[in-house]
């Protein structure tokens, strides 16, 4: 690798701020892909790589991921997303937090954090004394904001409904088989909905305490995880890891629909492709898994309330539907479809 600007996923980065704290030992990356739309929101990861390098990939390939994102749940707000890189034994230290807070209040707003992985609400918190370009604090009373997991969950729930109504022509869930892969809080809040709407579930999890656990709560079935994506289903719906959808997996699904909320199902843009032609609709997992950034957007900007979130998370099916639309007017697979739709929309199409 030459240059940040070499990286795969460089793609005109608007920003790319390092930031380096000898006091608290913080060293972290801010990246911005756009503002087209807004200021740049997306998460901050805490993680340990074994390469820098490696942290600025993941930076800017979810910044940009963001920016589609945020682009096509309709929100006016452009993409980005901070790393922290973290010691191996994941040290965090309120000074650490401090001079974060501090290099984000230097961007003047361009950009803007939430949680991500290994960040939590108490962290928020934390930011949240050193700038107001900060979000996903907890919730008072009748307002919004807290953990955006639970609507990130129903928007999953919306489009996988959409998913059984384009493919199979279903108009509940009743009745259908679906395979949930993971436990979590996305995963268990699906797994309710549709348990309620009559759907016949599976659930794996590399924790087999949590699947079980799920998996009795709403009547379904606890399978191992090697087997889950690979059921004869009606929907697979992915919601744990990124990258599981790859030339062999795609090979072996049985399910005519994959629709879930984890990130970055597709290993390669290949992928898209290659389910494609194998006659299976899928739902572009930052289209369908939209809730958790929505219910962050509306407290960050305090343009809405509670029902305010709901509706525009009762947007996505409608996302979806023309994503499917063009797919089917044009051959091309929804996947490339969305990438389309997205870059038009943050101006560079
Ligand atoms: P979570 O940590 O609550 O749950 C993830 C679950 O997946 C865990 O129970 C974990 O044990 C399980 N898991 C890990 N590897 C597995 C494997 N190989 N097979 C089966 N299960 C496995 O996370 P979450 O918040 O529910 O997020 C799930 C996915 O959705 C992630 O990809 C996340 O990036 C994505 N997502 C979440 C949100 C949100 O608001 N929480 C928003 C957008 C996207």
């Amino acid at each position: 690798m030459d240059s940040l600007w070499d990286f795969p996923d460089f793609d005109e980065h608007e920003l790319v701020h390092f930031v380096t704290d000898r006091e608290s030992g913080l060293q972290a990356l801010i990246c911005v892909h756009s503002t087209h739309l807004g200021p740049g929101a997306g998460g901050t990861r805490f993680w340990h790589y074994a390469r820098s390098g490696d942290a600025v990939a993941d930076g800017l390939r979810l910044s940009r991921g963001m920016s589609y994102k945020n682009a096509m749940a309709g929100l006016p707000l452009g993409g980005g997303k901070a790393v922290i890189l973290a010691d191996e034994a994941r040290t965090k230290t309120p000074a650490m937090l401090a001079a974060f807070g501090r290099a984000v209040d230097g961007l003047g707003g361009r950009y803007v954090t939430a949680e991500d992985v290994g960040m939590s609400v108490e962290d928020m918190v934390a930011i949240s004394r050193r700038t107001k370009f900060v979000a996903g604090l907890p919730a008072g009373e009748g307002s919004v904001g807290g953990d955006p997991g639970p609507h990130t969950s129903y928007g999953v729930y919306l489009g996988v409904r959409a998913a059984a109504k384009r493919a199979l022509g279903a108009h509940s869930l009743a009745g259908l088989r679906l395979a949930i892969q993971g436990a979590g809080s996305v995963a268990s809040g699906l797994a309710r909905r549709a348990a309620k709407d009559g759907a016949r579930i599976s659930i794996a999890d590399i924790d087999a305490a949590k699947a079980g656990a799920l998996a009795g709560e709403v009547g379904g079935e606890a399978v191992a995880p090697e087997e889950i994506l690979f059921l004869e289903a009606d929907i697979v719906s992915p919601n744990a890891l990124g990258a599981i959808l790859d030339e062999d997996s795609i090979a072996r699904l049985r399910a005519p629909v994959v629709a879930g909320g984890a990130n970055n199902q597709l290993a390669t843009r290949e992928d898209g492709e290659r389910i494609h032609r194998r006659g299976i609709l899928y739902a572009p997992d930052y289209v369908i898994n939209a809730g958790g950034i929505i219910n962050v957007s509306t407290e960050y900007l305090g343009d809405g309330d509670a029902d305010t979130v709901r509706r525009r998370i009762e947007g996505i099916p409608d996302r979806l539907e023309a994503i499917w639309d063009e797919s089917a007017a044009t051959g091309r697979n929804p996947a490339a479809v969305a990438g389309e739709m997205a870059r038009r929309l943050i101006g560079r199409g």
